[in-house]
């Protein structure tokens, strides 16, 4: 099963990373980029990539690839467009940061059946394939989505890829998932955005910035479309998470105007840092997947902080 080739489509800093992990755990993977600067500068390192998405896809066709997709969402539409015509048989994955907007995408160009949404949960701030490592994704949580009409097959391949490239798969449903990210990743994205701001209106701040500012705003360096389409496409669920760090930033404001104590922001954040601390991460062994109801099990495992470490059996499969 592990032995599927793997069809990159965007060798930026996830594409060109999974790329390397892939074929560094001697998996079989190409590629396709849309400018030639990438596709150049993979082949010099080695790698076996293409600016032809139409002989990518045939490609893909013939060996029953396990395609990638790993472009911001924005470009999704036309790639999608071009698998269905050329390689609707494949099994299709993504390492988008927002499941359900690529879900109504995959549902729209009628590929739903043969996908099973990813994201792994790792990155920098910065792009192309030069950004990227083959360690990239080694310790960090791969979310692979659960959702009711994911197919174990499909499923298997997603996990064991997540796993080549040295990850651990955090099963999750897509919409779970979003809200999740909103408040871990999508919103400290617009708070850096606003810290990194309003500092910058301040004479003197940059002078004196050390730790607190730079770790605060690190995420504000990376490229502002990709940005601005992660954050755009989980509109709904960022709102949600926004509004409650507003509301939770006024009551501060207002014990600070009206010099009361900055107790209850404080006591609340500190609490729950310490408790991400020790949050568990317990291994998912006994779940085989395929069995009556699989999907609803690992989507419980995975919120309570189940990880898999391991492939879990596939039903029906020896071993
Ligand atoms: P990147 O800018 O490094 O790479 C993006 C790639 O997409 C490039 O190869 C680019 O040529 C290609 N691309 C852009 N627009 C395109 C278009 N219209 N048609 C065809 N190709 C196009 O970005 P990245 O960080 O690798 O992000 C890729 C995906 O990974 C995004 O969906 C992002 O949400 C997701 N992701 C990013 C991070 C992160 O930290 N950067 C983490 C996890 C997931």
């Amino acid at each position: 099963m592990t032995n599927t080739p793997v069809c990159v489509l965007g060798l930026g800093l996830i594409g060109g990373s999974l790329m390397r992990a892939a074929a560094g755990a001697g998996r079989e993977v190409f590629g396709y980029n849309r400018s030639l600067e990438a596709v150049q500068a993979a082949r010099a390192d080695g790698f076996d990539t293409t600016e032809d998405l139409d002989a990518v896809l045939r490609r893909a066709a013939e060996g029953n690839a396990l395609i990638v997709l790993a472009v911001p969402v924005p470009a999704l539409g036309r790639l999608l467009a071009h698998i269905r015509d050329v390689a609707s048989g494949c099994p299709l994955t993504d390492v988008t940061s927002v499941k359900g907007a690529v879900l109504d995408e995959v549902r729209a160009v009628g590929l739903l059946d043969r996908f099973v949404g990813g994201h792994p949960m790792a990155g920098t701030a910065h792009s192309g394939w030069a950004a990227g490592t083959a360690e990239l994704f080694v310790g960090a949580p791969w979310v692979v989505s659960v959702d009711d009409h994911v197919d174990p097959e499909v499923w298997a391949l997603v996990m064991n890829l997540a796993l080549d490239c040295g990850a651990v798969v955090v099963p999750a449903r897509s919409e779970e998932h979003d809200a999740a990210a909103a408040t871990i990743s999508h919103l400290p994205h617009l708070l850096a955005e606003a810290l990194a701001a309003t500092a910058g209106e301040v004479p003197l701040a940059f002078a004196l910035a050390a730790g607190s500012f730079r770790d605060g705003t690190r995420v504000a360096a990376t490229a502002p479309d990709l940005v601005r389409a992660m954050c755009e496409a989980n509109a709904t669920h960022l709102l949600t998470a926004l509004d409650r760090t507003l509301n939770l930033l006024n009551h501060a404001r207002d014990a600070l105007s009206q010099d009361k104590p900055l107790t209850d922001l404080v006591d609340l954040g500190h609490a729950a840092r310490i408790r991400y601390d020790s949050f568990p991460r317990p291994e998912i062994v006994t779940t085989v997947i395929g069995e009556d109801r699989w999907r609803e099990e690992l989507a419980a495992a995975g919120r309570s902080g189940g990880v898999i470490r391991s492939a879990l059996r596939v039903r029906g499969s020896r071993g």
